[in-house]
């Protein structure tokens, strides 16, 4: 086995206290393009801001028509080795939380109890009133949609209805930022897996926790912005990595 992979298995067999946290790389062995890959469906078109989205029906028409166009490739991603590791790390104890800046709700899927996992930029994989937080499915929205155009509005309070992801420009959601910042304060082990680490202010985290004192691995095939102040940095692939430092087939 690699060094530096042994060096992670030792790591996670003493640790109790772990973050693992996760960007759009570890979801690209499920099918899921990251968010620079080229010709990704993410790059190919300029971001909708939230303000657009709540003052233009264009722009709300435009980024259902977006999220429509990948929920083919989002429905028929599975949680890969990676993921089916992470949620190993977690039954066992070893970690506590996962800290995600992922969409795609495949942490839940591989068995991480929802209230592990703190989605720092929500999740796709349904819909919510901006209003009153009413949670709708998107079947039917999409079936709406395509019938005649039809965008969806609540049935209780008539607020707009979005996916229930977090928007360039929208605000960060308070309570995961806070659970995010308490779990990253009292890791003995961060693990950030996937992420370039050039978002803030998730990437924000890896930093708190080395200043904490935490131990920091960093796993991720290209360099990331913050190689230089981890304890360990593996540029591997993601299911491989964490599987055989885990122990996980
Ligand atoms: P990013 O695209 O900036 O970085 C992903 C990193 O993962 C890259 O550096 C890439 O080299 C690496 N990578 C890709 N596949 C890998 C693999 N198999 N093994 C090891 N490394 C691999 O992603 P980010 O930092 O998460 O930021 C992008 C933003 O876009 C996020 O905030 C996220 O909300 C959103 N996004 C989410 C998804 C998703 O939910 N699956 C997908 C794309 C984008
Ligand atoms: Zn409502």
């Amino acid at each position: 086995m690699d060094r530096g992979v042994a060096k992670l298995g030792g790591l996670l067999e003493t640790s109790r206290q772990a973050v693992i946290f996760t960007g759009a790389g570890i979801s690209t062995e499920s099918g899921i393009p990251d968010f620079r890959s080229p010709g990704g469906f993410w790059t190919r078109h300029a971001p909708i801001y939230f303000d657009e989205f709540l003052t233009s029906e264009a722009a709300r028409r435009e980024t259902w028509r977006r999220r429509f166009s990948m929920d083919e490739t989002l429905k028929a991603a599975r949680p890969n080795r990676g993921h089916v590791a992470v949620a190993e790390l977690i039954r066992r104890g070893t970690a506590q939380t996962v800290i995600t800046q992922n969409i795609d709700g495949l942490h839940q899927a591989a068995g991480v109890p929802a209230d592990r996992v703190i989605e720092l930029h929500g999740n796709t994989t349904y819909a919510a009133c901006l209003d009153c937080n009413a949670r709708y499915e998107l079947e039917p929205i999409r079936a709406a949609f395509e019938r005649d155009g039809t965008l969806p509005r609540c049935t209780r309070c008539f607020g707009l209805v979005k996916t229930a992801t977090i928007s360039f420009g929208q605000q960060m959601p308070l309570e995961a930022m806070r659970e995010a910042e308490r779990a990253t304060r009292h890791c003995d082990l961060f693990l950030a897996m996937g992420s370039s680490l050039v978002v803030y202010p998730a990437a924000g985290f890896p930093r708190l926790a080395k200043e904490c004192g935490a131990t920091l691995v960093i796993i991720n095939r290209e360099p990331t912005e913050l190689d230089d102040i981890a304890d360990l940095v593996l540029h591997r692939p993601i299911g491989e990595t964490l599987g055989q430092a885990a122990g996980i087939q």
